[in-house]
């Protein structure tokens, strides 16, 4: 199976505002308020990243290089029916940037060719001179019980040599080296938008037309967790959301969990998906993150990079709104 070539199909970047980390902790100490009842924000160094529970493959999340977010293809290349052809090469896409020293990390399609089946993939994936260290998982669906009747997921770390991931994704790219940060811990969740949301939303009622990225990771400290895992392609044409969550599969999985992925308080013309963050663990639970299910429980730590700009690789042509919770 090749993979997508780089100087073939489009690739956009457009800037992003980046506040000063002072501004962003002011905006969200008072504004997480109104989802979690205890609301911490700080700008830090963040601690080892490489450590418990977050498991980076790179101990940070500056460096030199301005830290950018990267959209790959999207969900019109999974729906209505897949495109078996958009397989793409990390690695090549961190040679094709020239960044020989880097962290990429988010959620996405894993890769299909190598999982045999349709997976999620947790992209957690750095280069140092060309060496990859791959801390990549990808989960599965598996039918379980003896019937093989009902659904259960597998997860699995890809192998160093495995770099490729498929259809869509949305990662955050950086040298993977420690800095300032936004430190966010909120616990008891009050409100109705998951941890996410929260974030973005109350960035977005500040900042307005002024779009701001964030990429980052968090963890799911305690209580239990909504993900989805998607099952292998669908043979019939999957055509609207309805469609949609009648073929994915919705499991509850336990903390501590540990999240990376992206968002974006605009969409800049770039059909972009506006946040997406996949989760692994040391216990097998992993996948894509809707919301916790025990709010009373719900302890979220997390540290946040601004993004100085958006890298939009290989957007569809045809695009459709559908796919994008
Ligand atoms: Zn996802």
């Amino acid at each position: 199976m090749a993979s997508v070539d780089y100087t073939k199909v489009p690739i956009i970047e457009k800037p992003l505002h980046v506040p000063p980390l002072e501004e962003i902790v002011d905006v969200l100490s008072r504004g997480l308020k109104r989802t979690f009842e205890t609301v911490e924000v700080s700008a830090e160094d963040s601690p080892d990243l490489t450590k418990d529970p977050y498991n980076l493959v790179a101990p940070g999340l500056t460096g030199e290089n301005p830290v950018k977010l990267v959209e790959l293809g999207g969900p019109p290349y999974l729906l209505p029916l897949v495109r078996r052809d958009k397989v793409y090469d990390l690695a090549a896409l961190l040679r094709h940037e020239r960044r020989a020293r880097a962290l990429l990390a988010g959620a996405g399609a894993g890769p299909w060719p190598y999982a045999g089946v349709n997976c999620e993939g947790i992209i957690n994936m750095s280069v140092k001179d060309g060496v990859v260290e791959q801390g990549s998982r990808i989960v599965t669906v598996e039918p379980v019980g003896a019937a093989k009747g009902s659904a259960g997921y597998l997860q699995r770390r890809l192998p160093a040599n495995e770099t490729r991931t498929a259809l869509l994704g949305n990662y955050v790219l950086t040298d993977g080296e420690p800095g300032k940060v936004i430190k966010v811990v909120v616990k008891n969740r009050i409100g109705e938008a998951n941890f996410i949301t929260a974030i973005r939303e109350t960035l977005k009622e500040h900042f307005g037309d002024k779009v701001v990225g964030l990429g980052g990771v968090f963890v799911l400290r305690s209580g239990r967790v909504k993900h989805h895992v998607m099952p292998d392609f669908s043979a019939t044409p999957l055509c609207s959301d309805a469609d949609l969550d009648g073929w994915l599969h919705f499991f509850e999985m336990r903390a501590p969990i540990s999240y990376m992925g992206t968002l974006v308080t605009g969409d800049m013309g770039l059909d972009l998906r506006v946040q997406h963050f996949h989760g692994f663990s040391a216990h097998g639970d992993g996948g894509h993150y809707h919301h916790d299910t025990s709010p009373a429980r719900a302890h979220y730590e997390g540290y946040f990079a601004p993004a100085a700009a958006v890298l939009r690789v290989d957007a569809p042509e045809d695009t459709h709104a559908f796919g994008r919770d």
